[in-house]
């Protein structure tokens, strides 16, 4: 049987962090992956850019370091609102294989944890993976470790060991995001700053001879949508369905000169069945895509180059930990003796309904605890699945902040260890 120290079910955006930062400090590390290739939401999803954060943010190691790598490699820009996140979701793949190695930490790709039993101090699980059809007898890998990890996004390891749930009162919508590429982004940005005159949502620069770009447009009132009109026309033109206009963000692809990513579509009715949101998903996607070349410059010679493999959830299932971290300590900015994370981005919730998406501001740094991290005696919790409440969720969900909070439990593993 194969011991480790960590265990970390979930190569995704804050199973990486961890994973990366605890080998680092020299732990035996097991990262047990579902798809071919880590970065989770980032590369699975399609969701890029990570969103700015506090520029005093804490457990920043492992963005800086995927950062500069991704920038040697021309994956990676700074944004001209000082945004580090701008990533290329492909060569992101390539560079968290390289730092996992650097790392010394062992990768087991299309592979999931399969029964799970508590020990007196650590677990025992079998992991189910692609080798298995090699074989004849299903003889599946058996596994020792001191702390397990569940970075799955769903809390699916937490789940199995039947740990407490929190209620999601509300709920947010998935999206099915896609790349378009093909696009002449200097014409589209040239027209596209001339149109949105008020510059509302609308930003764009130059950087290493490229164009790039960011806005956005949805069915919601309350900001100057320069593209309203666009999506309106569309609508009766019979070129998209009213549904398709509720959310369109798209920036530029960091180190391509021709790549458009969308933060949409957004579906509305995503919750119950995802095999009916995936073929929603695609049709909606094929219509974004004939809207954009037939009323957006530049977009004449578009095509749909990449649509994400897994529908990007917001929220899913969260786990009552230790500590319940609520919308109230978010607002007041409660300090803790052992924060993860320090934030400062708003409140956002997507919803399935005009008017009612919000996206509230803080006025104050916050701060996350270990605390909600912890779901049982060495059995922790990390990335969109944490013990927060749902408000408090919608704000620490973005990806930095996924960051953080898998290197700053890497870092709290790491001492646990060097005081036994
Ligand atoms: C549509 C959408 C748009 C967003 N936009 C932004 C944005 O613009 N900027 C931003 O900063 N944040 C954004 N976010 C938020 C952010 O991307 C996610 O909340 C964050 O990446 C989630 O990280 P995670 O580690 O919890 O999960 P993930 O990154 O999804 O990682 C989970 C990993 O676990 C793996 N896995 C699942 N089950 C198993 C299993 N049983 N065994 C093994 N592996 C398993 C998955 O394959 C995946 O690799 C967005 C989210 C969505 C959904």
């Amino acid at each position: 049987m194969k011991k480790y120290d960590v265990v970390i079910a979930g190569g995704g955006t804050a199973g990486c962090a961890c994973a990366y930062i605890a080998g680092k400090f020299g732990l035996k590390v097991l990262l047990v992956e579902q798809n071919s290739f880590l970065g989770g939401s980032i590369t699975s999803s399609l969701v890029i850019p990570a969103m700015k954060t506090a520029d005093n943010a804490i457990n920043t190691e492992f963005f800086d370091t995927l950062y500069s790598k991704l920038e040697r490699a021309g994956g990676a820009i700074t944004y001209c609102d000082g945004n580090k996140g701008w990533f290329n979701p492909e060569l992101v793949k390539i560079v968290l294989d390289e730092m996992m190695q650097e790392a010394n930490v062992e990768v087991l790709f299309e592979s999931c944890i399969d029964k799970v039993e508590e020990k007196l101090s650590g677990y025992n699980a079998t992991i189910r993976n692609n080798n298995i059809v090699y074989s004849h007898q299903e003889l599946l890998p058996l596994i020792e470790t001191k702390y397990l990890v569940d970075g799955t996004g769903d809390a699916k390891i937490c789940q199995k060991l039947n740990c407490e749930k929190l209620e999601n009162e509300k709920f947010q919508p998935s999206s099915l995001r896609f790349i378009m590429s093909g696009v002449d982004v200097k014409t589209f940005s040239d027209w596209l700053i001339e149109f949105d005159k008020d510059r509302n949502v609308t930003t764009s620069c130059e950087i290493d001879g490229k164009t790039y770009l960011s806005t956005a447009c949805t069915w919601d009132s309350g900001a100057k949508w320069a593209l309203r009109p666009l999506f309106e026309l569309a609508v009766e033109d019979g070129v998209l369905k009213n549904e398709d206009t509720n959310y369109f963000q798209i920036f530029s692809v960091a180190g391509t000169a021709d790549s458009i990513a969308f933060n949409a579509p957004r579906l509305l009715d995503s919750t119950e069945d995802r095999s009916k949101a995936y073929i929603n998903g695609r049709a909606a996607i094929l219509r974004l895509s004939v809207f954009c070349k037939k009323y957006l410059p530049g977009f004449k010679d578009a095509h749909i180059s990449s649509i994400a493999n897994s529908l990007g959830v917001r929220v899913s299932t969260r786990i009552k930990g230790k500590y319940v971290y609520t919308a109230e300590d978010l607002r007041s900015g409660k300090t803790f003796k052992n924060p993860v994370v320090v934030s400062n981005y708003p409140i956002d919730i997507h919803s399935d309904k005009k008017d009612n998406s919000v996206l509230e501001k803080v006025f104050q740094q916050y701060q996350l605890p270990v605390e909600s991290l912890m779901a049982r005696d060495n059995l922790f919790v990390i990335g969109r699945s944490i013990s927060a409440e749902f408000e408090a969720q919608a704000a620490l969900r973005i990806i930095p902040s996924c960051f953080s909070m898998g290197e700053g439990l890497a870092r709290y593993l790491a001492e646990k260890l060097s005081d036994l």
